[in-house]
């Protein structure tokens, strides 16, 4: 009998009362492992007036008491690290080492969090005019929610709720139904790490849940990070119900590799960038440029042999490169693509698709996959496969390679190879993507930098963390004050003007 899971509200487990659930499965073995509950509308409108209760004493505490919340909590977490990825292991798929480094990843904007005291600090501005000091500051917004992708259980809720929450505001967390366990499990640590209960409220459940989210008038702000069709509903609704709103969505990130690269460095960033956590990853690179045919050549004849040998395995032994994909659905829909790209005329140099691993035929393996001479225009390298499959589109020059992912629909990152500084300025300068890596095949910017895409890959005006996560989090007051109030200039029908 599958685990029944629960909602987490208030600082208590909550029984689903719906009747619905979604089934989570390990895809290791393919077995299922838990029964997630899907809230009804009427459930998660408790959970949102839940957070609004705890609002006013939340956003009364001092800052330098939720940043000690904040260090707490981050110490939980590492002292829970190889629970924690476990449990994202055993329901995504990715391998124990990875989980691990995505939690890391994670905790590094807890730490930027933790400064918020020094972060919400306001502008003062000392005699404007005679007697008059003007200053801002930067206020809560209420309750604000997040809603998150299968592919980072706990790194991407907090990118949200650890900014969200030290700027004073309670937190709907929805991730994604596909593997809740680990961020369930983060609410709980929160309230261990003395967050009052309804701080961190973690609701499980499917488009009801959203829809509710998105139209509920207590809600002020949506992060999202997801698929890009959803991030663009998630962005108009939520926009038409008032709301502030960050949506995240899809990518198709190239690197190019120049012929001057240091090709073994290059193909060492593709194998990791494109093949760990089986491409399921907004930032793995599934498209390489090599920029000339002899520079393509000599890639390939690298790639093949490596992508060959990528050790695939249980998500959890400790040798394993490559995991299973997170569901049967999902590895239905990847192999599909690849059959597609055949139909295509893409040459498949590398076919994954066969891959059984003994003891684990019930899993959800592929092995790695690479194709030769695509082409843009096919929907292998227009569409999103998240999945272990790299396509390599040959550029004849430095300025095909810049038009390509900057032509693309997507704009999250890219990443050029090279030895030529001039060059890579230039690329960098030019190209029409959100994140750039220089001789940096996945470059996820630090959580005091600031994570985004442009074009398909992201809508709303602001990234997620850093100091613009603090902006999106906050609205600003300015105040401007007399003192001392003795002061007469008698009555003025003009528009004040400062002497
Ligand atoms: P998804 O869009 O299917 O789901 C994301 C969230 O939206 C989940 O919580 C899900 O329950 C909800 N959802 C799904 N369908 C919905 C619907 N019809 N109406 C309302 N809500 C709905 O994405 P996913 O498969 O979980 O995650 C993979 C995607 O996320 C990929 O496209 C990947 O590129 C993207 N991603 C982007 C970033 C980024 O920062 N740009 C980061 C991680 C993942």
């Amino acid at each position: 009998m599958a685990n029944e899971l629960y909602h987490f509200v208030g600082g208590k487990k909550v029984k689903g009362k719906s009747g619905r659930f979604g089934d989570v499965y390990n895809p290791t073995t393919g077995e299922l492992a838990s029964r997630a509950p899907f809230a009804t509308a009427d459930e998660v409108r408790e959970v949102i007036a839940n957070s609004a209760a705890a609002f006013p004493d939340w956003a009364a505490t001092s800052p330098l008491a939720r940043a000690r919340v904040m260090f707490k909590f981050k110490e939980l977490c590492e002292a829970h690290a190889d629970e924690l990825a476990r449990l994202i292991s055993n329901e995504h798929g990715k391998v124990l080492s990875d989980a691990k480094g995505s939690l890391q990843r994670g905790l590094e904007v807890v730490e930027f969090a933790c400064g918020i005291p020094h972060l919400l600090k306001g502008e003062y501005s000392e005699g404007v005019s005679r007697g008059i000091d003007l200053y801002s500051m930067r206020q809560p917004l209420g309750v604000v929610a997040g809603i998150t992708p299968f592919n980072f259980p706990a790194m991407v809720p907090m990118w949200m709720f650890a900014v969200g929450i030290a700027c004073g505001n309670t937190f709907v967390l929805k991730p994604s139904e596909k593997d809740p366990s680990c961020p369930l499990r983060l609410a709980e640590l929160m309230l261990e790490a003395g967050a009052p209960p309804g701080v961190l409220n973690c609701v499980i459940g499917d488009k009801v849940a959203v829809d509710t989210i998105l139209t509920d008038p207590n809600v002020k702000a949506v992060s999202f990070v997801g698929s890009t069709p959803i991030a663009q509903y998630v962005y108009t609704t939520a926009a038409q119900h008032g709301k502030r709103v960050q949506a995240m969505g899809g990518a198709k990130n190239h690197m190019i590799v120049m012929p001057d690269a240091d090709l073994d460095q290059a193909t060492d960033a593709l194998i990791g960038a494109a093949y760990g956590s089986a491409g399921e990853r907004c930032m793995a690179v599934s498209v390489a440029v090599p920029v000339g045919q002899k520079t393509a050549d000599a890639l390939i004849e690298r790639l093949v042999p490596r992508v060959r040998a990528l050790k695939v395995g249980p998500s959890t032994a400790p040798d394993s490169e490559m995991g299973p994909l997170v569901t049967k659905e999902h590895l239905a829909k990847v192999k599909g693509y690849v059959d597609h790209g055949v139909k295509e005329g893409a040459k498949l140099v590398v076919d994954g698709r066969d891959l059984k691993l003994q003891g684990y035929e019930n899993g959800y393996f592929m092995g790695g996959c690479l194709f030769d001479n695509v082409k843009d225009g096919m929907k292998i390298y227009e569409e999103e496969i998240f999945g272990p499959v790299l396509s390599t589109v040959r550029a004849e020059t430095f300025e095909e390679a810049i038009r390509l992912p900057s032509d693309h629909a997507f704009g999250n990152g890219v990443a050029i190879f090279t030895r030529d500084g001039d060059a890579a300025r230039d690329f960098a300068s030019r190209v029409q993507v959100g994140m750039v890596g220089v001789n940096v095949p996945i470059p996820v910017p630090l959580a005091f930098h600031t994570f985004g895409g442009w074009k398909g890959s992201a809508f709303g005006d602001t990234n997620q963390h850093g100091p613009e996560g603090v902006r999106f989090y906050t609205k600003i007051k300015t105040v401007t004050s007399r003192w001392p109030t003795g002061i007469r200039a008698g009555a003025d029908f003009n528009i004040p003007t400062m002497r």
